[in-house]
């Protein structure tokens, strides 16, 4: 497996507040590594400094090769970063946003091949403000691929959509995987991370606590005597919600 994130004894103080403490991590080429984690762990804080948009304290980050201490403008190249929401021109349709970034990126880009990738083409003419909760993620998505990056970064892109748009997000990350291009995603969600990552990292307080692939993390809990409290029923609410609403997207 070949490395293509290096993370050293990454450190970073906000002030005298130390949010990451030390931490150090490989992701090979080609997985869907998961940063997962409780509210002010320090996930958010450790994506945006290898995304190259925050400074660190101290730490040693290497990416596809480089070194973001000396080559930052290089990494950018090969990273494709997922903007808020609010980075978007409401008023723009999406072929216009795209052709946007592209100007930006200095990239010849084909809207219509980066809209079809995410299942997009038939709003290729409509304003950015008139997309569904799932539409504009699955938008940002698709921004991320404009440059052609070798890895992209997504954090918790499907916080706030429904059971039948996230299933049909994690297909199109899952899609994005096998299609060369290796992703590091930030979650809340542990059947997110179950489902789509090879490999995840739980974070606390600034230090990571375990890393390793979720079914090995669950057999390692097993082996050490862990029982659920109680029987576990064969399914569960959200499968009820999916049988009886269909797997099928709803917000085209
Ligand atoms: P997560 O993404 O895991 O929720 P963050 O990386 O956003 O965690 O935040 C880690 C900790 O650092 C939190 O306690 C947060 O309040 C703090 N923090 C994040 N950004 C700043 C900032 N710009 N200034 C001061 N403290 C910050």
């Amino acid at each position: 497996m070949n490395t293509i994130i290096s993370v050293k004894e990454l450190v970073k103080n906000y002030g005298s507040f130390k949010a990451v403490k030390g931490i150090s991590f490989e992701v090979y080429e080609g997985e869907i590594f998961g940063l997962l984690g409780p509210n002010g762990a320090g996930k958010s804080t450790t994506l945006e400094i290898m995304e190259t948009l925050r400074d660190k304290t101290s730490g040693k980050v290497m990416i596809c090769g480089l070194d973001l201490d000396k080559d930052p403008d290089e990494i950018k190249k090969v990273i494709g970063v997922q903007l808020q929401t609010s980075g978007y021109y409401p008023g723009l349709t999406l072929v216009e946003l795209i052709n946007l970034f592209g100007g930006l990126y200095n990239q010849d880009v084909e809207p219509l091949e980066l809209l079809k990738i995410v299942n997009l083409v038939d709003k290729a003419k409509n304003k950015y403000k008139e997309m569904s909760g799932g539409q504009k993620q699955r938008f940002s998505i698709a921004t991320t691929l404009i440059n052609k990056p070798k890895i992209i970064f997504l954090d918790e892109p499907t916080t706030g959509l429904d059971p039948q748009a996230r299933r049909n997000l994690w297909e199109l990350i899952k899609k994005i995987r096998e299609q060369g291009t290796t992703v590091i995603i930030t979650t809340h969600y542990m059947d997110e991370a179950e489902q789509l990552c090879d490999r995840i990292a739980i974070m606390d307080e600034g230090k990571i606590i375990s890393l390793d692939s979720p079914d090995k993390m669950i057999d390692d809990l097993v082996n050490s005597g862990f029982e659920r409290p109680k029987q576990v029923k064969a399914a569960n609410l959200e499968d009820v919600f999916i049988h009886l609403t269909g797997k099928e997207m709803r917000d085209e």
